[in-house]
């Protein structure tokens, strides 16, 4: 378990959208990746809940599904007072532990919603967010995705100036999901050190979502962090190719919006659920595989720039053996089986990421 002043701390997952899902966070339900049961049972302190923002759409409807997803948080918070509290800094975090709450934290994923009005960074700010992750899956006003990366070669001239006004108040820059070249825009304009929430590394798997050994030194020079991504198609290029001749990601597309579109209609739920069933079964990595990108990112630039991002409940399939969050803490016991110390998972398990977080402050 913890110690009062290491918080077990994941920086990115998509609980928010499953909420919106009519995901009762208190049940532990069958195929949610994380709910309170499972997260006690993992033994994590604090999660970054992503307001995510599909990148089909614009800044206005954006900004709008990302205040209802905000509404959705803040809505379990207040139902589960005993079990749960906002925090908006690594104190509040400590204090939250001391009390026995879990903390929920906040991260906007896709920052298109400031595009049409910028102020809303500030008001994003004031809802307790404290990372936007500059785009998702397209390119967008701020900068270039890496699943595109053709219309600015870097950061726009919009996504320049949001940079510097997120560092001027303490709003930490994300840099996963983002081209190469915009990630050393970003690594030029950034007065402060900045987080890959949840990335992988290329030297791995060569999914261009993760980072090359360049861009991780680059990231730690700056006194950055990289977090480790859980999702088997970022881990492993093995798995990649069994994904891809599965047919399962056309297949599950259209069934998951049904779902989305329907989530009450229990035929669209059952439907979307035997497409998960049918990807648990594909032969996955095993969880370890997070530790082999642990393991590439500490004998690349040392041991105070990695840590866990897990993207559950954004990823349709998990690791063997880490089906939800409820596992989380057989990663900590892998590292040490590895050898590290207590005080080097520490750092992995939260400390690096907090460190980030004071120092954008
Ligand atoms: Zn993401």
């Amino acid at each position: 378990m913890t110690t009062m002043t290491a918080p077990v701390l994941d920086s990115h997952c998509d609980t928010p959208s499953q909420i919106l899902r009519l995901r009762n966070i208190a049940l532990d339900s069958d195929h949610s990746q994380v709910d309170l049961p499972k997260l006690k049972k993992g033994g994590v302190d604090a999660s970054f809940f992503a307001l995510y923002v599909p990148a089909s759409m614009d800044s206005d409807s954006g900004f709008e599904y990302a205040c209802r997803l905000y509404d959705g948080v803040a809505d379990a918070v207040a139902r589960n007072p005993e079990a749960l509290a906002f925090a908006f800094s690594a104190e509040d975090i400590l204090r939250n532990m001391e009390r026995g709450l879990f903390s929920v934290c906040l991260g906007l994923e896709n920052g298109e919603p400031l595009a049409s009005a910028p102020s809303r960074l500030e008001d994003f700010y004031g809802k307790g967010v404290r990372y936007v992750t500059l785009c998702h899956s397209r390119d967008n006003s701020l900068c270039d995705s890496c699943a595109q990366g053709t219309t600015w070669h870097g950061l726009s001239p919009f996504g320049r100036e949001m940079v510097r006004r997120m560092n001027s108040f303490g709003m930490m820059v994300d840099v996963s999901h983002i081209s190469d070249e915009a990630f050393y825009d970003v690594l030029r304009v950034s007065s402060k050190p900045v987080v890959a929430t949840h990335s992988c590394c290329r030297a791995l798997a060569r999914h261009p979502r993760n980072m090359t050994d360049a861009m991780i030194r680059d990231l730690a020079s700056e006194g950055g962090v990289i977090q480790i991504n859980f999702y088997p198609v970022f881990l492993d290029d093995g798995f990649r190719s069994v994904l891809h001749a599965s047919g399962l990601e056309e297949k599950g597309e259209s069934v998951e919006n049904a779902f989305i579109a329907r989530p009450w209609d229990e035929s669209a739920r059952s439907a979307w659920y035997k497409v998960l069933d049918e990807l648990s079964a594909l032969p996955r990595p095993s969880y370890k595989r997070i530790v082999d990108h642990i393991d590439h990112v500490v004998n690349l630039v040392g041991i105070d720039h990695v840590g866990l991002g897990s993207d559950f409940d954004g990823i349709c399939v998990t690791p063997q053996g880490l089906d939800s969050v409820a596992s989380f803490s057989l990663i900590l016991e892998e590292l040490s089986r590895r050898g590290y110390s207590q005080s080097d998972i520490s750092k992995i398990s939260g400390g690096n990421f907090l460190r980030v977080w004071a120092g954008n402050c």
